[in-house]
């Protein structure tokens, strides 16, 4: 039995620079805390706790506290409460979440209406929308969109949520073009999921059976699994190494694995050496 790792499975550019943020400001300063989990992984989030930081879940009056602000950024909302409440803010945003809310900024004052593809309870999403004065538009999927409201719109500019699939974004852009006259089109899909997605078009095509790692709560991996799923019926979502069952590798000659952007590279060997232990 072959195992094919693809060269993209784990941590992404983003997810890297906010954990080194975090491990050297736990270092340095006492009293640190994150708003909720700094990225989309338990064993990450546990680690993370190790060092000492603490997480919260609301922002507190009269702190001296050190905020750090996780890589899927947060609203600007979030922002002026913990300067009011005297935290020191770090922001360990990625710089490529950053370009978004640069952009859909920017288009909102030049005045366009901003529409966001993306998942609508993510926290990217969520920080997306919060850099904007005037309410915006989130669409999931090709199903909900609203034609009557989207006629009435004149100058749209759309941005993407850094991990959505492609495909189903140019589809949504497709039908919004029908009925806008004036829309512009910001694909911010990240180049680290641009590279995880072609990947994962072609690797389930080549092995008999995917695994991917990540998190349940980690929208790229899911979006993995989803395309992946599409391709090759025999394709499972794991968390760890423990989740993996014999019955799945059963005349199975080459698995393909990948993982999502915060999977640690731990998780993904232990899942190889499950794996190898099971076809001993
Ligand atoms: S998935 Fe992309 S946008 Fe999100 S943290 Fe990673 S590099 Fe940044």
């Amino acid at each position: 039995m072959r195992i094919n790792l693809a060269k993209s499975a784990g941590f992404c550019f983003g997810v890297k620079r906010a954990l080194e943020i975090a491990k050297e400001i736990a270092k340095n300063q006492k009293d640190v805390v994150m708003l909720g989990d700094i990225v989309h992984n338990e064993r990450v989030i546990k680690e993370i706790i190790k060092l000492g930081i603490r997480k919260i879940n609301k922002l507190c009056e009269n702190n001296n506290q050190t905020l750090i602000i996780r890589a899927h950024g947060e609203p600007k909302r979030i922002f002026d409460l913990a300067k009011k409440f005297n935290y020191k803010i770090i922001d360990a945003t990625c710089p490529m979440v950053k370009e978004i809310h640069r952009i859909a900024k920017d288009m909102e004052e030049k005045g366009y209406f901003i529409i966001v593809i993306g998942d609508k309870n993510h926290d990217e999403v969520r920080g997306i929308i919060g850099q904007l004065n005037k309410k915006a538009m989130v669409i999931e999927d090709i199903k909900d969109i609203d034609i009557n409201k989207i006629k009435k719109l004149k100058k749209v500019a759309v941005v993407v949520q850094s991990t959505q699939e492609l495909d189903k974004v140019l589809k949504i852009v497709e039908v919004l073009k029908r009925y806008i006259k004036e829309l512009k089109f910001f694909n911010t899909i990240c180049m680290p999921t641009r590279i995880k997605q072609k990947e994962i078009k072609e690797m389930p095509k080549k092995n008999d059976c995917m695994i991917i790692i990540g998190s349940k709560n980690s929208a790229n991996t899911k979006r993995l699994y989803e395309i992946s799923k599409k391709i090759n019926k025999k394709t499972y979502w794991v968390n760890s190494a423990g989740e993996i069952k014999e019955l799945w590798l059963k005349d199975v000659n080459t698995i393909g694995i990948t993982a999502g952007a915060s999977t640690p590279d731990e998780t993904i060997k232990e899942v190889i050496e499950k794996i190898e232990l099971i076809r001993k």
